[in-house]
């Protein structure tokens, strides 16, 4: 059976089929409509209509990927900054109009399910894996499955504060209400506010990197205080959840870096003699999302 799956992102919506062994049978990609319910819904029910025809499936799995969360209490999305979405009954118009069943992610999740399919993570029970870009989502699969949870928050390790925190640590505020949630210190956006702290200097992630790259004192210090928060924010994953791998993905992950200073400094933090948990990049990159909502529409229906 083929496997379609969709990833709903604020700007693009995607497309892609696999066949049973994850092989790219058809990708596309249009721009999600303006803010208009019905509008996304009637562009994936489309978008799903005409590569059916294109690929001559009648059977076919269907995962869709969003900017949020489904509500296990109600059965409508929340938590989705494209807020148009929130308390809409997605899952069920979408199987009105595509006539197959749907099952609904979070997009972290997605990611997380599509590395530990047959990315970065394939081969181990327990994978970890998060989304560091403009926010920090997280995920979590074991032996193949999404763990979800009652609340459907699993891995949302984000809105969770820094543990082991200096007083260099900035407290913002966080959009979720809170201060000082690891998103606002990790993220793209949190590495740039902290480092300007630190240095006075306004420069973007990539930028830090560069300098690093060159050389430059002040930019190597700046990661190396990134890193030593990354560390202790996943030492408390391995504490928690004691992953067989840790999966990064999103901008921040390309900084390469990241993979030797992270597990040395992370065993300062972890409550184990050794820590073997490797630290591993993902491999499907901008795709993970979009692959992982087509897993998850086969793991449902297995
Ligand atoms: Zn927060």
């Amino acid at each position: 059976m083929l496997q379609f799956g969709i990833d709903l992102g604020g700007t693009k919506t995607e497309i892609i089929v696999l066949d049973a062994g994850g092989n790219t049978l058809l990708r596309r990609r249009t721009p999600t409509p303006a803010p208009s319910y019905t509008d996304i819904v009637n562009n994936i029910i489309q978008m799903v209509k005409d590569a059916a025809a294109e690929t001559a499936a009648s059977d076919f799995t269907l995962g869709i990927g969003i900017p949020g969360a489904m509500s296990p209490a109600s059965g409508l999305v929340k938590n989705a900054n494209t807020t148009c979405l929130i308390g809409k009954d997605l899952k069920g118009d979408l199987e009105r109009g595509t006539g197959k069943p749907v099952t609904i992610a979070n997009d972290a999740d997605c990611f997380a399910l599509s590395e530990a399919t047959d990315g970065a993570g394939a081969g181990y029970g327990n994978v970890f894996a998060v989304i560091i870009g403009t926010g920090c989502g997280g995920g979590w699969v074991v032996n193949g499955g999404l763990v979800s949870g009652p609340n459907a928050i699993a891995g949302e390790w984000g809105h969770n504060p820094l543990q082991w925190r200096s007083e260099n640590d900035s407290q913002i505020d966080c959009y979720c209400g809170q201060q000082g949630c690891l998103e606002t210190l990790l993220s793209g956006p949190g590495l740039r506010q902290q480092a300007e702290k630190e240095t006075d200097i306004d420069l973007k992630a990539q930028q830090w990197q560069q300098r690093a790259e060159g050389g430059d004192a002040q930019a190597l210090e700046v990661l190396n205080n990134y890193y030593l928060r990354l560390a202790k924010a996943l030492a408390g994953v391995i504490n928690l959840m004691d992953p067989h791998v840790i999966v990064l993905g999103g901008g921040v992950s390309n900084m390469p870096g990241i993979y030797d200073a992270v597990p040395q400094l992370w065993t300062d933090y972890v409550f184990s003699d050794t820590v073997v948990t490797p630290l591993r990049k993902a491999m499907h990159g901008d795709s993970s999302g979009v692959r992982g909502a087509a897993w998850l529409g086969a793991k449902d229906s297995a």
